[in-house]
């Protein structure tokens, strides 16, 4: 890694911790509250008629619920009040969620249930309790995507992971229940429909051209230029042709990397600057705080590592300001979108904005 430091800890119920520094400092914080068991992993159920896996995951219906700040979880521990994190302090941390929808595997469950293997974890991008990715500091950014970086590298070794996905939720439109900034790494142990149906398509484009798909997307959108909303040596930025929401952008390495285990650190050092103004664009539009989701799509573990490339998928459910776009019944029952806003347009609107 950079020079960015890591330290590994324990919590208090015996989950791992990291902390990520950008300047050399000893953490040694112990988390002093009273010892608790974990919850087993809970199992998945295929979906019959699809052959989707479903985690089942009805132990997080407990979990915190938009805490008031001296309550929140994810801020330093500075009382009595004992929060995830132990130290006063910290840049970035990263640990195991306490209710995840995938935990490693356990030999107490009975055997014919299907296990939820894998691993949820949740990054804290900083300790302050307001903001979210697109606010940090580059400095900070940087530390983030380091963290992002050894942490993909790591869960990749795990025996019982195929797939790692890191996204940002920001904004109660989109389900956040903490408002701390912080984002979350989901490790699948099967590859997910998206990803499937990405790959099959991935794999057709490279037998007939013998290039990734998404090296032919940049290479259309750089000749295309409509859609393009910023761009600088190593990254660009776009609203995809056949966008699904009225603010969709895509953000992609310009060279094909599979996923952030493999990412260089010279062109991992150009992407703050291109994200902080992407999301500044985004929020620029209606000059309120957009809530998005912010979706890495990587390359699985195991399969498809030459097909499908590193990029970042930013989709707003806003359309207007006072209106969301809901998934109604074709999106939600068929999957079959109805956009409200020409691609070229929303990204039209997006290069306007004034930064
Ligand atoms: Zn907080």
């Amino acid at each position: 890694m950079t020079s960015v430091k890591r330290t590994e800890l324990s919590m208090f119920d015996g989950r791992q911790i990291f902390y990520y520094d950008s300047v050399s400092v000893d953490r040694i914080a112990v988390d002093k509250r009273p010892f608790e068991e974990r919850p087993l992993p809970g199992e998945m159920r295929q979906d019959l008629l699809t052959g989707e896996w479903i985690a089942m995951a009805s132990h997080r219906q407990t979990r915190a619920f938009l805490p008031p700040k001296e309550f929140c979880p994810l801020c330093p521990t500075l009382t009595d009040f004992g929060t995830e994190i132990a130290d006063s302090t910290f840049e970035v941390v990263v640990f195991e969620n306490r209710s995840p929808s995938f935990a490693a595997p356990s030999v107490a469950l009975p055997k014919e249930v299907v296990q939820s293997s894998g691993r949820c974890d949740v990054v804290v991008f900083s300790d302050k309790h307001e903001g979210s990715f697109g606010t940090l500091p580059l400095t900070q950014m940087r530390t983030v995507l380091a963290a992002w970086i050894d942490r993909t590298r790591a869960i990749s070794q795990l025996s019982y992971v195929e797939q790692v996905f890191i996204f940002e939720n920001r904004g109660e439109e989109v389900g956040v229940t903490l408002n701390h900034p912080h984002g979350q790494i989901y490790s699948y142990p099967f590859v997910t429909p998206r990803t499937e149906k990405m790959l099959a398509v991935a794999k057709e484009h490279y037998q007939k051209t013998h290039k990734p798909l998404i090296t032919s997307i940049i290479e259309r959108e750089i000749k295309d230029e409509v859609r393009i909303i910023a761009q600088n040596e190593h990254w660009i930025a776009y609203v995809p042709f056949a966008a699904r929401y009225p603010f969709e952008i895509h953000v992609a390495p310009k060279k094909f990397v599979p996923d952030f285990a493999e990412l260089s650190e010279d062109v991992a050092d150009t992407f703050p600057v291109l994200a902080k103004e992407v999301l500044q664009r985004l929020d620029g539009v209606f000059g309120i705080e957009m809530a998005y989701i912010a979706a890495w799509h990587q390359a699985p573990v195991r399969q498809g590592r030459d097909l499908l490339g590193l990029h970042w998928q930013i989709t707003s459910i806003r359309r207007a300001p006072g209106k969301l776009k809901y998934l109604a019944g074709s999106e939600s029952a068929m999957g079959a979108f109805i956009m409200d806003l020409k691609p070229e347009q929303s990204a039209q609107q997006l290069r306007d904005v004034k930064l």
